[in-house]
């Protein structure tokens, strides 16, 4: 762990080298806050890569894990995307591979496969039409088709079969963050704070969002926050969001569901990291080019639904 005097000092190295690169350095909410306050943008994966792609940058630095950079990758392939850690990788991304993708939708042939945006390029780039935590339910009722595949998480799947007109059938994939919050542990914190506003990410299970005073993403939860006449709020996500929601809204106060929603891959990134990976500029994430393709072609797909949800 830095001390505030290094934090302070490979902060300004950072910066210097990010200029002398013409790089920008993007944080995912769950980023280590010394990382996220180093940072020119933070938010979730997919915002920050298509604010990424829209900047005159030549290199990338993206403080998150894995597949995240390869969306970066995807929208940006004129652009050097580095990741500083390349062993941070998301568990639930690992649950799919292509092959078990194809495999699921082999068996609905007329059914098109929506793959959340935690998914490997590899796995984007056999699917029909990418989601978010935020539009799922816009884009699955987008869909000309009676029945959709959702892959790989289960709990957002059945989250978005709530409100969707469709039949749904989902992988059994799951954050294992999200998915380890009881909802005992969820009520023993709500009886501690009667006033406090429950807001879940839609990643948790079913029993834990029916709890809910509110579903959302975290850039959901960062708007909805802000608006909210509310002032105490209990957090059912990883607990680096609190940190961009502290920075927000000083006035309000943030509860963790529980002390374990910590991603231990989204902790791994340090600024010692993000400095030595623009240093070499080492550990560069590239996607092949017929992969890369694909896999935009359903990104794009996704950014071209209307919004309804
Ligand atoms: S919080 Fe969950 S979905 Fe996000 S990176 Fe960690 S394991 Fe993956």
């Amino acid at each position: 762990m830095e001390t505030a005097v290094e934090i302070d000092d490979l902060e300004r190295k950072i910066r210097d080298l990010l200029s002398r690169r013409n790089a920008i350095l993007l944080a995912h909410n769950y980023q280590r806050p010394e990382v996220q306050d180093a940072a020119d943008l933070t938010g979730d994966s997919l915002g920050l890569s298509i604010e990424a792609a829209a900047t005159q940058a030549e290199v990338i630095v993206f403080s998150g894990v894995h597949f995240m950079a390869e969306s970066s990758a995807i929208l940006s392939p004129q652009k050097t995307v580095l990741i500083p850690r390349p062993d941070a990788g998301c568990p639930m991304a690992d649950m799919i591979t292509r092959e078990s993708a194809l495999d699921f939708k082999s068996r609905y042939p007329d059914a098109p496969l929506v793959t959340y945006i935690n998914s490997t390029a590899d796995v984007k780039a056999v699917t029909d039409i990418c989601c978010t935590s935020a539009n799922s339910v816009s884009v699955v009722n987008s869909l000309d088709a009676r029945t959709v595949l959702m892959a790989p998480d289960r709990n957002l799947a059945h989250y978005t079969a709530r409100f969707s007109k469709k039949m749904m059938h989902w992988y059994d994939g799951f954050c294992p963050i999200h998915e380890r919050l009881t909802p005992d542990e969820v009520k023993a914190v709500k009886s501690k704070h009667p006033d406090a506003f429950f807001i879940a990410h839609p990643e948790c299970r079913p029993s834990v969002v029916d709890l809910a005073d509110k579903v959302a993403s975290t850039s959901g939860m960062l708007d909805f926050v802000k608006k909210s006449p509310h002032k105490e709020f209990i957090i059912g996500t990883e607990m680096g969001i609190i940190h961009p929601l502290k920075k927000a809204n000083p006035d309000k106060e943030f509860i963790p569901a529980a002390p374990h929603m910590v991603c231990a891959n989204m902790k791994l990134t340090t600024l010692q990291d993000v400095y030595d990976c623009l240093l070499e500029m080492k550990n560069v994430v590239t996607v092949a080019p017929d992969i890369r393709q694909a896999a935009k072609a359903s990104l794009d797909r996704m950014v071209a639904v209307k919004r309804t949800d």
